[in-house]
């Protein structure tokens, strides 16, 4: 099990290499798993996949800066938690040009009651 600092992205001025340039605020901690990889291909894309647990604690951690957000365009808590983790894993590069060969990443987690399952789709830029 690893540990990930989760934040939430509040502002959106930047594309994903430069996504940490945004603001954002810490959420809440979570222990995982290694990713573990699903599958490869021949051109280097590949998919794996992450698990973990929220706590009682963690996730009482989450819903108080959800709470603090205005109301108006604030997603449901449980959506929002699950963009703030799947940002976590979110990596773009900062190149200029197209053909670089960097990977890039997108996530998408989904928690199922206290489980949290991270699905990380990774792709070189060719
Ligand atoms: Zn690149």
């Amino acid at each position: 099990m690893r540990t990930f600092h989760i934040y939430a992205r509040l502002t959106h001025k930047y594309r994903a290499g430069w996504a940490e340039l945004d603001r954002h605020e810490y959420v809440t901690t979570l222990r995982l798993t290694a990713p573990k990889l699903l599958s490869i291909d021949d051109d280097g894309t590949k998919d794996r996949i992450v698990h973990g647990r929220i706590s009682a604690k963690q996730r009482e951690q989450a819903r108080k800066v959800w709470e603090k957000l205005p109301r108006q365009g604030r997603a449901p808590f449980k959506q929002w938690l699950c963009a703030a983790v799947s940002e976590a894993f979110d990596y773009g590069c900062r190149c200029e040009h197209d053909c670089c060969g960097h990977y890039q990443n997108h996530a998408m987690a989904r928690m199922y009651g206290r489980n949290v399952v991270v699905k990380v789709h990774s792709y070189r830029n060719i």
